[in-house]
């Protein structure tokens, strides 16, 4: 999911206490909750932005400039970029020319975020960290201040968005992806026969297709049919539409003959 970029719509000066952020400076991005009222994962972007609003207008009543955080992230996944990532936050006290924040709607005294609400926070730092060129630490609000900021669960999520972030991070291009599929299709099924003390199968026997390792085969091969009509398209598209359709059946052929599982039979 995209992140929203609505800054342009929460102007505030650069001035005290909202001052040019130098992003050479930044060491850390502190994870918050807003511990306000929760919003579903099927609320619309206009409920959300009603939601920022509210909080746009009660940070201005503090005295604060606007929205505290630069990012804030919705149990829908949603993540909005409110806070240019060249301005200073108002989200640490005393802290806040070193820092970027990610707001996490909701309360988690006694639930953590969903899982997509988790992965929107994770987006949120990858942005942080492409701006930067680099990585730093994710911490909770309460690492530098005696508050329960980002709530009690913290542990139970804080600390796993680093593999969150690193996670996305690890996205394989197509080829790489069938390089794998193609191993991993001819090597598991090798593989696949009753152990030695299996108490249903003859030792060394194939899986059937009833076990759970013979259906999950049984899906490796309908992975198997989708790469090889993918490979006729393939050779269809770099060939700039150039080939034949009896070319391109031909190379699906081939990659068919690769993918063919020596023990399970059609
Ligand atoms: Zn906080």
């Amino acid at each position: 999911m995209a992140i929203n970029d609505v800054h342009a719509d929460y102007p505030m000066p650069y001035v005290w206490p909202r001052l040019p952020l130098d992003v050479n400076r930044v060491d850390a991005v502190v994870v918050h909750h807003t511990a306000t009222f929760f919003l579903r994962p099927s609320a619309t972007i206009a409920e959300e932005l009603a939601h920022i609003d509210m909080i746009h207008i009660y940070h201005q009543s503090k005295g604060w400039g606007g929205f505290a955080y630069h990012f804030i992230v919705f149990p829908s996944g949603r993540s909005y970029l409110v806070v240019p990532l060249t301005q200073w936050g108002a989200h640490v006290k005393g802290e806040n020319d070193h820092l970027h924040a990610v707001v996490v709607a909701g309360d988690f005294t006694d639930v953590v975020p969903v899982r997509a609400q988790q992965e929107g926070v994770a987006e949120g730092i990858r942005l942080v960290y492409a701006t930067l060129g680099r990585r730093v630490p994710i911490r909770p609000h309460r690492s530098w201040t005696p508050t329960s900021c980002p709530g009690n669960t913290w542990q139970s999520w804080v600390p796993g968005l680093t593999a969150l972030v690193e996670e996305d991070e690890m996205e394989m291009d197509w080829e790489t992806f069938v390089d794998f599929m193609h191993r991993f299709i001819r090597e598991v099924p090798a593989q696949a026969r009753y152990p030695e003390d299996s108490p249903n199968g003859k030792q060394g026997e194939p899986y059937g297709p009833r076990h759970p390792l013979g259906e999950y085969i049984g899906s490796l091969r309908d992975v198997g049919r989708a790469l090889r009509s993918h490979a006729g398209d393939a050779a269809k598209h770099s060939a700039g539409g150039d080939v034949s359709e009896e070319r391109a059946r031909q190379i699906a052929d081939e990659e068919d003959r690769k993918l063919r599982l020596p023990l399970v039979k059609d």
